[in-house]
């Protein structure tokens, strides 16, 4: 049973369990790389229309669509990826399907930095967003057998339980966290 009327100092604890449950353990990554080979972009905007967030500094979104637009280069079409990640894209167009959204015009991307065994190229200097990845959330689709998926489905689970205690909806944005979304 959840207490609608939490305590200050039991806020606080939440909140504190909220940010530990947002991180997940690096140790957990199986460093294939997929997540750096294939991505999208708030599920599935183009190029066109990440690279014009980037260009409005006054868009809420405009650091998280400049990192991405910065190193993610667009595949050709959706055949392209299937035969990298077929799995991942029947998720990410259940996803959109499931969201109202047309799984026929998504657009996916690759890093210009993943290298051919997975590792980044840019390991030092990568962008802000890969170093939080990926962050728990319900709308993160992750690639089937990410070592991410179970501890973050059961992170989001929490979180979600946690918001609702606080009053709070439970629809924290990925943004400002994470640049590689799915
Ligand atoms: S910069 Fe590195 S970690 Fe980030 S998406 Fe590219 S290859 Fe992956």
């Amino acid at each position: 049973m959840t207490d609608q009327n939490p305590k200050p100092n039991t806020q606080l604890r939440l909140a504190e369990e909220v940010a530990l449950l947002l991180k997940l353990p690096q140790h957990l990554c199986k460093q294939r790389g997929m997540c750096c080979r294939v991505a999208t972009f708030r599920g599935s905007l183009s190029h066109e229309q990440i690279g014009a967030m980037a260009a409005d500094p006054s868009h809420p979104l405009y650091m998280h669509a400049r990192d991405f637009h910065s190193i993610f280069l667009p595949y050709p079409d959706e055949a392209a990826v299937r035969a990298i990640a077929d799995g991942f894209v029947e998720r990410v167009r259940k996803q959109t399907a499931d969201n109202g959204g047309d799984p026929d015009n998504i657009s996916y991307f690759h890093c210009k930095y993943v290298q051919e065994d997975g590792r980044c190229g840019v390991h030092e200097d990568r962008p802000t967003g890969c170093r939080a990845y990926p962050f728990p959330h319900e709308s993160t689709v992750y690639h089937p057998g990410c070592g991410f998926e179970q501890r973050g489905v059961e992170n989001w689970n929490r979180i979600s339980e946690i918001l609702v205690t606080l009053g709070l909806t439970p629809k924290l944005t990925p943004a400002d966290n994470n640049i590689k979304e799915s």
